[in-house]
């Protein structure tokens, strides 16, 4: 309106005044609707800035896992120790599709007999959004003849980071008997709106486990010395979920798990990422470095027990000469001789002696205060492949973080610089040099050349 206009009497030029006023406001109410039409049929238009990026945030939190798994398979090749078994890698289902969501979620539910269980499941996992704040979850539970399938969702908040850890536990339990556990992972970023299901890093038919779901009894066998493992039953009433748990990742290669720690402390990602690279070794190798060296301790060890016993018995006479070389030396000689092993029969049980040039002091699988010294150089290669394998973890498990961070998920907001990394890896590190220290005493060479492969990194 414009102002100074008379209000209190009309006149004909007033009147025509009032036309031309209804006239521009009829212009301008019809510029407006053009204006507002205009920006509707630009919201509609396919550039609607906020459209077109909430659809890349969704599109990029499904891709984000499955690009990172691709790149650990694409690392393999590339790796010091290389693969000798073709892999393919089947596309994995993501827990982001709801209709395989349901699915799995229908399929538990139908094994515990509930709609109930059901219903309460689906609401619990189908909901549209990441919880933002920590959560410790309700159990769900349903009892079906001998079995409780248990299901329990938890949602943390990592260290030093926005990032929100989700945890969804699935427990079938077997009360006095056994419990097999599995979990989804997800970490969502409530900034930027994209989440990674962790699942898509693992190869085909790796799944993970929190440790703490996982109680396994070992009983030796005093005599032989063989162990028995048996899986106890663990009542999912009872964990507390990542936060806090024991600093305890590993990857068990025959069961195809990962087994996880706290995920919210520093360097959890960076160990867990370490332990899927693990997974992804075992995918493209039928000669797993660290299995193949674990199974020459055990089968060398095992021989020289058996020689070392035939020693003890023919010297309180329990058998004679001939016996003593038909059945335990002469079988476990060829054996050894097969490894590229050979011993000292007079003094290979002397853990005393410091080892020589060329020599090994290797511990007794199954009874770790036995040594033995050994000459073999089949055991350096075995070494040095099982250095390589480790330095090869590391190396993909970075290489994978730092891409996924260029994607825009920062999983470790708290190892900012090259030293804090180096930190976190010199101390998993340390703990894989005091194992091998444990398990084999070598001479001041072979020491070396383990140490000369890990200062390569
Ligand atoms: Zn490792």
């Amino acid at each position: 309106m414009r102002e100074g206009q008379p209000r209190h009497s009309e006149s004909p030029g007033q009147n025509i005044e009032k036309e031309k006023k209804r006239a521009s406001l009829n212009e301008l109410f019809s510029e407006a609707k053009d204006k507002i039409i205009d920006g509707v049929f630009f919201l509609l238009s396919k550039t609607d800035p906020h459209i077109v990026a909430h659809e890349k945030r969704i599109k990029k939190s499904e891709k984000i896992g499955k690009m990172a798994g691709d790149f650990f398979e694409k690392l393999i090749p590339e790796s010091l120790h290389k693969p000798d078994k073709r892999y393919r890698h089947p596309p994995r289902e993501d827990v982001f599709n709801d209709i395989y969501r349901t699915r799995l979620i229908l399929r538990e539910a139908v094994a515990a007999g509930s709609r109930q269980f059901y219903q309460a499941a689906e609401q619990a996992v189908l909901k549209p959004e990441m919880q933002t704040e920590e959560s410790q979850g309700r159990l769900f539970e349903k009892e079906s003849g001998d079995y409780t399938t248990q299901f329990i969702v938890k949602s943390f908040n990592q260290d030093g980071g926005e990032n929100i850890i989700k945890e969804e536990v699935l427990n079938s339990l077997k009360p006095g008997d056994f419990s097999i556990p599995s979990s989804d992972l997800i970490v969502a970023n409530p900034t930027n709106g994209f989440k990674i299901d962790l699942g898509q890093l693992l190869p085909k038919d790796f799944k993970f486990e929190p440790p703490e779901m996982s109680k396994i009894e070992e009983k030796k066998n005093p005599l032989t010395g063989k162990v028995k493992r048996k899986v106890l039953p663990v009542d999912l009433r009872t964990y507390q979920g990542t936060k806090n748990a024991p600093d305890n990742f590993y990857a068990l290669m025959g069961a195809k798990i990962v087994g996880y720690g706290d995920l919210t402390k520093k360097g959890g990602f960076l160990s867990l990422f370490h332990e899927i690279a693990h997974a992804w070794q075992e995918a493209h190798h039928d000669n797993f470095a660290r299995s193949e060296f674990e199974e020459f301790q055990k089968t060398v060890s095992s021989c020289l027990l058996d020689i070392s016993i035939g020693k003890e018995l023919l010297a309180e006479e329990e058998i004679n000469q001939e016996k003593f070389e038909e059945v335990l030396l002469k079988p476990n000689i060829d054996k050894l001789k097969e490894l590229g092993v050979e011993f000292d029969l007079e003094s290979f049980e002397n853990s005393e002696r410091e080892p020589k040039e060329g020599e090994f002091k290797i511990a007794d699988a199954a009874f770790q205060e036995k040594f033995y010294i050994i000459k073999s150089e089949h055991l350096t290669e075995l070494i040095g492949n099982y250095a390589r394998e480790e330095r090869d973890a590391w190396a993909h498990a970075i290489r994978v973080l730092r891409f996924v961070k260029k994607q825009g998920m920062d999983l470790e907001p708290e190892l900012k610089s090259i030293k804090d990394i180096r930190e976190m890896i010199d101390h998993s590190l340390g703990t894989y040099q005091d194992y091998l220290d444990e398990i084999v005493d070598s001479n001041e060479e072979v020491r070396r050349f383990v140490r000369r492969k890990k200062e390569k990194e």
